[in-house]
């Protein structure tokens, strides 16, 4: 994944959220810039470590559900029903995940272009073949990590 630009998510991210009368808050910077920084989805619990002394945990709570509601995160579901939370595609940009199903690591991975363009025509294919018409997709690889090997 190429190193996001920290100033321009939250130039973005506080534009959005005045849009919604929300504030921007120092907590709320926090999470975002933990979740930037991450190589892949995090947890509450491991948001909250990352934090332990600085965020309460029942405002980090508070402001993971701000920030979904606003859609500055998504979640995402791992292999073994773990939540974790990411920034939304409208920031990190497309991507898609190796997930871990012996620990559990999901970790974010970006395609190079040609291999989304050929994803992208299977999954139209797959689509005409229900008369749906695809438009997206999400995409997580399933395998053992290299710490498990
Ligand atoms: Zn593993
Ligand atoms: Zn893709």
């Amino acid at each position: 994944m190429n190193k996001p630009d920290i100033d321009a998510f939250h130039t973005a991210i506080t534009a959005r959220l005045s849009c919604r009368k929300v504030r921007y808050t120092l907590g709320r910077k926090a999470v975002v810039e933990s979740l930037s920084k991450s190589n892949g989805p995090l947890s509450a619990a491991e948001l909250a470590d990352l934090h332990t002394g600085t965020i309460p945990l029942s405002s980090l709570y508070r402001s993971l559900a701000i920030l979904e509601d606003s859609e500055i995160i998504t979640r995402h579901f791992g292999a073994n029903g773990v939540t974790r939370y990411e920034l939304a595609e409208w920031l990190l940009g497309h991507h898609h995940h190796l997930v871990c199903t012996s620990c559990g690591t999901v970790e974010d991975v970006s395609l190079p272009s040609s291999y989304e363009s050929q994803i992208h025509t299977l999954v139209e294919e797959v689509g005409k073949l229900s008369s749906f018409q695809a438009k997206n997709h999400i995409l997580d690889i399933e395998g053992i990590c290299l710490r498990c090997t």
